[in-house]
């Protein structure tokens, strides 16, 4: 990284320039497979981030002057699902160019005012504020009980406006929402061999609340002292990856702040999008700031619920489950933090289970955070693929490692009508801790 500004630090000129074009990538990436377009691949697109900051690499000119309707186009189509680094045989780091091309964008590039407002909001106040995502929760939650949404969707009144396809991903809200459990503490089962801290996300906590509780169920049936930090905040991802760091780097100081770290072995979290901007925290502040050395301190402890468990090793009985289940990488569990083996081994340790592997598991599903809803048609088209692969497995359920994975899967589930069971890995070991079978 070479100079550091409000935004934090900035990609050096080495940073882009390792790429050496060999188009290994290619392959790997969603986007590039789906159009064949050499702007819509890691390769170009790093090229034509270089092209766009030269000026600020040599400080000669404003980069801001370069940023073209197409130049967006191209980096809004990219999902960050960084499987392009994990092809990469020059450690390219894309992800973090991505992340400051954005940051770029978002600062100098006019959208729709519509656009401008609503992301502001979003992505600065919404994720900011758990009142906020309550509030929201509360109104969605009316809409899918009262009748509203099956009347919407009959009357055909979404499709009216475009919005059919979106209104699908709507996840169901709770009946009672996980930031009720904010501030307590729940006992090992057995005698405690560690005491965590448990990162719940932002809105996991009005979709996920069962996703939480099973978390914590595993957790202290495997020895764990569970703490859920009353003040913690949304990590920050969506915001990172939608160019709005600044609003990141307040709710990463937030967490900072939030946590002791002297006080826990771990901090644990169920959601690979999290884990993965939680553990590279230290990016967003530069050396000589003061968040900088917490942030590292930060990151170090920080695990994927998957990496905590298999490293800790399960001692809790397990009761046999008969299904045949197959597990779709989540890429920010796979690409973001390199976890490949770690919910494969707590998979195969649940007794009579099938698991039988998914053809490239590796490739993005569409959801990549917010890029179902800015991106549907093109994370639609992803989506379709996978549930082709899923389905040609014969599975009963697709396990995956992170909530924004889960919803997409469901979706396809609905779409398609393959009707499969999508869970978490720990909600699968959740079931094994009582025998509980799937529904077919
Ligand atoms: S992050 Fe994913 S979509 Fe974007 S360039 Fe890399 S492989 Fe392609
Ligand atoms: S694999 Fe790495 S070095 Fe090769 S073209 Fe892609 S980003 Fe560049």
């Amino acid at each position: 990284m070479a100079h550091s500004s409000i935004l934090g630090p900035s990609p050096s000129y080495e940073d882009y320039t390792r790429c050496i074009h060999c188009g290994l990538c290619l392959n790997a990436c969603p986007t590039y497979r789906l159009w064949n377009l050499e702007a819509d691949s890691p390769r170009g697109r790093i090229q034509q981030m270089f092209h766009v900051f030269q000026g600020e690499l040599s400080g000669t000119a404003q980069p801001e002057a370069r940023i073209s309707d197409g130049f967006v186009d191209h980096l809004d189509k990219c999902l960050d699902c960084r499987a392009c680094e994990t092809a990469c045989p020059s450690a390219v780091e894309y992800g973090k160019l991505l992340v400051h091309a954005r940051a770029r964008i978002e600062r100098a590039y006019e959208r729709s005012w519509f656009a401008h407002v609503a992301r502001n909001f979003f992505f600065r106040d919404f994720l900011s504020a758990s009142h906020f995502i309550e509030d929201a929760a509360r109104v969605l939650r009316f809409y899918q009980r009262s009748g509203m949404q099956a009347v919407a969707r009959g009357i055909g009144i979404l499709k009216l406006f475009g919005l059919a396809e979106r209104e699908r991903l709507l996840p169901r809200i709770d009946d009672e929402f996980f930031f009720n459990r904010f501030g307590s503490t729940f006992p090992p089962v057995a005698a405690r061999r560690a005491r965590v801290a448990f990162f719940t996300g932002c809105i996991a906590n009005v979709t996920f609340s069962g996703l939480n509780e099973a978390t914590i169920r595993v957790l202290t049936a495997n020895g764990c002292e569970v703490v859920v930090p009353k003040e913690q905040s949304c990590c920050g991802a969506l915001s990172a990856h939608a160019g709005f760091r600044d609003a990141a780097r307040e709710l990463a100081r937030k967490n900072l702040a939030a946590f002791r770290l002297d006080d826990f072995d771990a901090i644990v979290t169920n959601s690979a999008g999290c884990g993965s901007t939680l553990k590279e925290y230290h990016h967003l502040f530069s050396a000589d700031e003061p968040e900088h050395t917490q942030a590292r301190a930060f990151a170090a402890k920080t695990r994927d619920v998957t990496e905590f468990l298999a490293g800790l090793g399960l001692i809790a009985r397990l009761y046999p489950l008969r299904h045949r289940i197959t597990y779709q990488d989540s890429c920010h569990l796979l690409h973001g933090q390199k976890i490949r083996e770690a919910p494969r081994k707590l998979l195969r340790a649940i007794p009579d289970l099938d698991f039988v592997d998914l053809p490239y598991t590796e490739i993005c599903c569409g959801s990549a955070g917010t890029y179902n809803v800015t991106q549907t048609d093109t994370s639609l088209q992803l989506l379709e693929e996978k549930m082709r692969h899923a389905q040609s497995t014969g599975a009963q359920a697709i396990v995956t490692a992170n909530p924004g994975c889960i919803l997409q899967l469901r979706t396809g589930v609905a779409l398609h009508q393959t009707n499969q069971n999508v869970l978490h890995v720990v909600e699968l070991l959740d079931r094994a801790l009582v025998g509980e079978t799937l529904s077919s």
